[in-house]
């Protein structure tokens, strides 16, 4: 499948915000949206007054890259959400956030989503003691993710969870930094989610 391979700041350009794909560089001085917030191309910088659809449009491709999910997965989860109970765009959010590679970078555990998404990918990351290596495999209340035994002594790991600021870890995830592990305590609720996703737009472009 056919995934973006372009430079990463140039995708917080188009949406006009930063999406946190590089980790440390992400709040360093060095962020090109910090930097110069212009879209990217040759008239990236005019001041052009968006539309409904095009609102609506961004909303739904700066959530799919916040996350790193391509369209059809993206049109699926969507789908998924819209058939749940409740309001379709925080059970979109949710099954989003539910997501292997997210919960590891959520746990300090990737320096980015792009980088937990290779942790995933690379067989370091076991569920309920069960190797994964699937970064869209969404987990339940009550699951445990943890870094293979075999895999927890690279230093890399071990660097990460040591620096990490636990005040950052949400709510929904207990972690044990001895065991380079975390329990799903409860489902993410949308109040959990701090990033400033406005999801009804996305409902409402795909309800047209
Ligand atoms: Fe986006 Fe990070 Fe690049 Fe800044 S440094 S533009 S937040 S990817």
């Amino acid at each position: 499948m056919a995934r973006y391979t372009g430079p990463a700041c140039r995708l917080c350009r188009r949406e006009g915000t930063k999406l946190f794909l590089k980790g440390d560089r992400c709040t360093s001085g060095k962020c090109a949206i910090d930097r110069r917030n212009t879209a990217p191309g040759q008239h990236g910088a005019a001041n052009k007054k968006m539309r409904e659809y095009g609102m609506q449009l961004r909303e739904k491709q700066k959530t799919k890259r916040y996350y790193g999910v391509l369209e059809k997965q993206f049109l699926n989860y969507y789908e998924e959400a819209d058939r749940k109970e409740g309001m379709t765009g925080e059970n979109l959010l949710v099954l989003l956030e539910r997501r292997l590679d997210n919960v590891i970078y959520r746990m300090g555990l990737g320096e980015s989503r792009r980088d937990a998404r290779q942790v995933v990918l690379h067989g370091h990351v076991t569920v309920n003691g069960k190797k994964v290596n699937i970064p869209s495999f969404i987990v339940k209340a009550g699951d445990v993710v943890a870094i293979k035994e075999s895999s927890r002594d690279e230093g890399k790991f071990k660097t990460l969870v040591e620096n990490l600021q636990t005040n950052l870890i949400p709510k929904w995830l207990e972690l044990n930094k001895e065991a380079l592990s975390a329990k799903v305590v409860t489902l993410p609720a949308r109040e959990d989610i701090d990033f400033p996703f406005e999801e009804q737009l996305i409902v409402e472009l795909y309800s047209k």
